[in-house]
């Protein structure tokens, strides 16, 4: 790491000493964070402009909203293509690609470009009262572990707001009355890719594994996005010592002078890292006598949802919060609190011996790897949208684990062709039903494959948009094919 200086500001920058009062900004996308950018902008008294090349009934309806808040709206391919004329900062919505026209038109132009991020850390409040920002990135963990860290904070009596990529868009959660004390912030890789002045207490990228390629050109320029969470931290930047690219991050990272790398390992931690010895989360780089002793700070059963994954999940939030000068008493306290999403290695039912478990969110095969190593024995249902990547890693890890596999979905044929590489032994069944019906389908082949002692786990290493409106139908579906299966048996 090295001390960096504050960056250089611009001749032109919004709020600073350029006011917002009647600023031409455009706002790119009418999602939900730039509906509330847009808003809270038009309340500073910007001439805001929110495009959208959608034109449905649904955007309409959104649009006329806006307009009741004094956002001027202009939706359709048309109005996507470039900036409106006289256009002095545009805030754009994570899921615009930098490629997309009006972005590459307002960068041709020398306009800055702001993601909600950037624009929620430039509007907080300031000075010594602004609530500091514990942030997390990667590929996979990142909900979970937002989860665990503001469960923690609050353990330890903070007024803590969970925000970013999920949830409450921070434009309005910096500015929430009364102020939090305390923000966990989960960061995109697209979300960072817009970001460049936050500077966050303590940080932490989970992990970097092939995703969303498509949108940032190459893993390299994914990881790039991802290191700059590390930018200009404040106190401690936290990565697991086996994920050499996050170590590298921190290396390289320009960050305030004091701030210290701290490692989370599941093995024994080292002075200055955060570990796990005989079941008990320890700490090893905040406490006072760091280079003789550790700190316990949880058992590993206060950790849920079970794997192995989320044990290092919780190491990296209580890093964060003892950073942010929690007492380890909180950190067991907050963990135990915690309340796991749905669809994320959640246990729908035991049906005659076989444990069901729905691990929907495992949406690449990354997340997929690290949910299978939970189980010792599982019959594995997967499949879906492979947003252009492969599945050799995942199944290389998971074939001794492996009873039998149960694929669906479009890209199926590229996991049972992986699967034939790497375990031809294993039992492979197909469902090539996509409608509503199929996962009827899946569960009852599964069933007839699986054991007693068993899993059999949807961790499906692909997107859902296929055949679900999304993750969550997707586990939903599985969940209550089981029940059904479930009622089946016991009718
Ligand atoms: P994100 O918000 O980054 O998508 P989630 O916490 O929602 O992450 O978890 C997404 C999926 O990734 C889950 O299915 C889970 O099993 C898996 N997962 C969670 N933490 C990790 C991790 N540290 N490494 C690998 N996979 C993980």
């Amino acid at each position: 790491m090295s001390v960096g200086t504050a960056p250089a500001g611009g001749p032109r920058v919004p709020g600073e000493g350029v006011p917002w009062e009647g600023l031409p900004v455009c706002v790119a996308g009418v999602g939900v964070s730039g509906r509330a950018a847009a808003r809270v902008l038009a309340g500073l008294g910007a001439a805001v402009t929110a495009v959208d090349v959608r034109d449905d009934d649904a955007t309409r309806a959104e649009a006329a909203r806006l307009e009741g808040d004094r956002v001027t709206v202009q939706l359709g391919a048309g109005a996507a293509g470039s900036p409106p004329a006289g256009t002095e900062l545009v805030v754009t919505s994570p899921g615009w690609r930098p490629t997309s026209p009006l972005l590459l038109e307002a960068e041709r132009l020398g306009v800055p470009v702001w993601g909600e991020v950037e624009l929620a850390w430039r509007l907080r409040p300031g000075g010594p009262d602004a609530a500091p920002w514990l942030a997390v990135t990667g590929t996979n963990g990142k909900t979970t572990t937002v989860g665990m860290l503001a469960a923690i904070l609050r353990a330890a009596g903070l007024r803590a707001s969970e925000a970013g990529n999920i949830g409450t868009p921070l434009v309005e959660v910096v500015r929430a009355d009364p102020a939090p004390d305390v923000l966990a912030v989960e960061l995109s890789s697209f979300q960072l890719h817009w970001s460049s002045s936050l500077r966050a207490l303590a940080a932490v990228c989970l992990n970097v594994a092939p995703d969303h390629l498509d949108w940032h050109g190459g893993l390299d320029a994914y990881a790039a996005d991802k290191a700059k969470v590390y930018a200009g931290v404040v106190r401690a930047c936290v990565y697991p010592v086996d994920q050499a690219r996050c170590e590298a991050m921190v290396r390289e990272a320009d960050v305030a002078e004091g701030a210290v790398a701290v490692g989370v390992t599941l093995g024994a931690p080292a002075a200055g890292q955060l570990g796990v010895v005989e079941g008990l989360l320890l700490d090893r780089a905040f406490g006072e006598d760091r280079h003789r002793s550790a700190v316990e700070l949880a058992g590993v059963e206060d950790v849920r949802p079970a794997g192995t994954h989320n044990v290092g999940n919780a190491l990296a939030a209580a890093a964060l919060a003892r950073a942010a000068g929690v007492p380890a008493e909180a950190v067991s306290a907050g963990l135990r609190a915690y309340v796991p999403g749905g669809h994320r290695i959640s246990q729908v039912a035991v049906v005659r011996g076989v444990a069901y478990v729905d691990d929907s969110k495992a949406t690449n095969g990354h997340a997929a790897a690290a949910s299978l190593t939970a189980y010792p024995s599982v019959v594995w249902v997967a499949g879906g949208l492979a947003k252009g990547a492969t599945f050799d890693d995942v199944v290389r890890q998971a074939a001794p684990r492996l009873r039998a596999a149960v694929l669906l979905g479009s890209d199926r044929a590229l996991l049972a062709e992986a699967l034939a590489r790497h375990a031809p032994d294993v039992p492979v069944v197909e469902v090539a039903v996509t409608d509503t019906g199929a996962m009827d389908e899946v569960v009852h082949r599964a069933a007839a494959l699986a054991r007693p002692g068993d899993t059999v786990l949807l961790a499906p290493a692909c997107a859902s948009m296929d055949m679900f409106a999304d993750y969550a139908a997707r586990g939903e579906a599985f969940a209550a094919a089981v029940r059904r299966l479930d009622a089946a048996g016991t009718a």
